[in-house]
């Protein structure tokens, strides 16, 4: 178990915005409130709104809440800006005293989350803060829904909107499928955050049957394949639910998924100098992938203490890029944001849970 960060001095109450209409209609039956409560109360739970900033709510059902409930489930515990303030890194405290993060990039046009869906992984990537240490929970959908209501909340104060939630932060997303789905619908919900499936990004390491699930959803989700190297061998190192799920099978897994939703799939490729960025690592994806349906996301790795994998040099990341796009296939160099501050998933957390336990 992951040690707390911050114990809170006593039991924090439960998150309002971990009830359902239905568990919050039958507590507001009880107290002789009117239905239509409910959905004054989960707009204002979307817009991140604390119980005083709930002004057509009557100041005796506020009181009645706030002695039952807090409005929603997490807690700030650090906030790290970066590139000029376009990257607000957030560390958030949870029940049970666990931690987790989540990533505002801000850019011209669009405004994204890196979202969290579990406290740790246990898929264990040897190059990955968040699996080096170890696996705490599972997230409940509300605790991943409030980290994009907290994100639309900031981002709202700055005149933006958020517009993209992407499933990258800890934790692998298919592990935790129930909450994760569940939080998907609800973010996507128009009545709440509103922000479309089709912006909005689930990422796996390769859980095939759970790929295979997601496909039959009906939800138009992009789907992202956390790659990083096209043969079993190196594969089974980098990634190693590998061993059970080997590449050529989760490939087969993931295009079948694009072709039954007729949603392009991303292939994420942390670029490791020497490990998976030469000339034969581009040869193997070319050919594993089907061009029509695979977009290629190389993200230069960003050294994380206590790993033995080095960040590719700038010529290397282009040449790589180069000869990947030479074989037919769609590749994006992912900007590396956040670079000062913590930025690879698991990072900050790791920094301040060594900091708490060292005083
Ligand atoms: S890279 Fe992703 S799947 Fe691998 S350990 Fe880190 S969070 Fe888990």
């Amino acid at each position: 178990m992951v040690g707390p960060v911050s114990p809170p001095a006593q039991p924090l109450r439960p998150a309002l915005s971990s009830l359902d209409p239905a568990q919050l209609g039958a507590w507001l039956a009880e107290r002789g409130q009117a239905p239509y409560r409910v959905r004054q109360l989960k707009r204002h739970l979307a817009q991140g709104h604390a119980f005083e900033e709930m002004p057509d709510i009557p100041a005796a059902l506020r009181t009645a809440l706030a002695e039952e409930f807090r409005p929603h489930s997490l807690s700030l515990l650090r906030e790290v800006s970066t590139d000029a303030a376009l990257t607000t890194k957030r560390l958030y405290g949870l029940a049970g005293g666990y931690t987790v993060e989540a990533v505002i990039m801000r850019y011209q046009r669009r405004s994204t989350l890196c979202i969290s869906s579990q406290v740790g992984c246990p898929i264990g990537c040897p190059f990955c803060a968040t699996g080096q240490g170890p696996f705490g929970r599972n997230l409940a959908a509300h605790e991943i829904v409030d980290q994009a209501v907290d994100a639309a909340r900031e981002l709202a104060g700055e005149g933006r909107r958020l517009s993209h939630v992407v499933f990258m932060g800890m934790g692998e997303p298919l592990a935790n499928y129930g909450a994760v789905l569940e939080s998907v619908r609800e973010i996507a919900n128009p009545a709440g955050l509103g922000i479309s499936p089709r912006r909005i990004t689930v990422s796996t390491s390769g859980l095939i049957p759970r790929i295979e699930q997601l496909g039959q959803e009906g939800l138009p989700v992009t789907l992202a394949i956390s790659l990083h190297a096209a043969r079993d061998e190196l594969r089974d190192v980098l990634v190693p639910i590998n061993r059970k799920y080997p590449v050529a099978e989760l490939v087969a897994a993931a295009q079948a998924f694009a072709a039954s939703t007729g949603r392009r799939v991303s292939y994420e490729w942390v670029l490791l100098a020497g490990v998976n960025d030469t000339g034969r690592d581009a040869e193997e994806l070319g050919r594993l992938l089907d061009h029509r349906h695979s977009h290629v996301n190389l993200i230069p790795f960003n050294p994380v203490d206590g790993t033995e994998y080095r960040e590719p040099a700038p010529r290397d990341v282009r040449r790589f890029a180069e000869q990947v796009r030479a074989r037919g296939l769609n590749v994006t160099v992912r900007d590396t944001r956040g670079r000062a501050g913590d930025a690879a998933c698991g990072q900050l957390r790791a920094r301040v849970l060594a900091e708490t336990t060292a005083s």
